[in-house]
């Protein structure tokens, strides 16, 4: 079966699409079969795919707009391994196009379940909002990754995040699940971090994943060459995190692991 997992958090700059990117590049490292969806108008996962987003068509934008199947839609992430629905500026537009169309919550699930078969995992690199792409997201996801960083505020976020998962529960996706709060940009030395780190176990308990991907600059490089960090450095302490993170997501799903060469 196919796991669709949406990472979201509707704060910028918190390691969403970083995460999206390398933990697809990770799997599919992992042997998995992997199609990562870019659902944020700039195209960032796109780009750190390898994907030039500004001549990418069709993109998400088309296939939620019914004008292409997912099929004709998706790219391939060469250095990555992994498969894209692309992204651009032209999405910014989609919540005002689907606004007045049937089933507009639905549209996402309804192109993924066309290419369910072709893999074992869809990951959804969400827009920093809690809009109807997200809305889409979660209404075709199994569950929600959650990165964050360890800062003050951090957990009073996650309130409208989790009251948003919520609403989709009851009216679009019984099913849905948090997946996990992944701890990203983490530094071991600071007193608050560790603080918060704490109390996100407390309120989340083992919801909180054992993996911890720490502040490392290889994770920042790696996009501006349109690489994912395991084909710009596979040494780093990022490449490795994520790695990490593909081994703790596949033990979740009770798959298998793939034995160290
Ligand atoms: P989001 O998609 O949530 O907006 P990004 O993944 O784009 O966040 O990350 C925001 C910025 O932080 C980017 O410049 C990215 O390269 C950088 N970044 C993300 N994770 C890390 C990390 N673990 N270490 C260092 N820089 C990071
Ligand atoms: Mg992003």
């Amino acid at each position: 079966m196919t796991k669709i997992l949406a990472i979201a958090n509707q704060k910028g700059g918190v390691g969403k699409t970083t995460t999206a990117v390398n933990l697809a590049a990770a799997l599919a490292e992992q042997g998995q079969r992997v199609l990562l969806a870019d659902l944020d108008p700039q195209g960032n996962a796109t780009m750190g795919a390898g994907i030039e987003k500004r001549t990418a068509l069709p993109t998400v934008y088309q296939i939620l707009l019914n004008q292409v199947t997912l099929r004709d839609a998706r790219m391939r992430s060469e250095p990555g391994h992994f498969d894209v629905i692309p992204a651009n500026r032209e999405l910014a537009g989609a919540e005002i196009d689907l606004v007045n169309l049937e089933q507009r919550d639905l549209r996402l699930k309804v192109a993924l379940a066309q290419v369910a078969d072709d893999y074992d995992f869809v990951l959804m690199d969400c827009p920093p909002t809690l809009n109807l792409l997200t809305v889409n997201a979660f209404a075709a996801a199994e569950s929600v990754l959650i990165p964050m960083q360890c800062e003050y505020y951090a957990l009073e976020g996650l309130t409208d995040l989790v009251a948003t998962i919520k609403k989709v529960k009851q009216r679009l996706n019984p099913a849905i699940q948090i997946e996990g709060l992944l701890r990203v940009m983490f530094d071991p030395r600071s007193t608050l971090a560790q603080q918060v780190s704490d109390q996100l176990k407390r309120h989340f308990g083992d919801k909180v994943y054992d993996t911890v991907i720490p502040r490392n600059v290889r994770l920042a490089e790696a996009p501006s060459h349109g690489l994912p960090v395991l084909a710009y450095d596979h040494q780093c302490k990022g490449a490795k995190a994520y790695i990490e993170l593909a081994k703790e997501t596949l033990k979740r799903a009770g798959i298998a692991a793939r034995e160290e060469k």
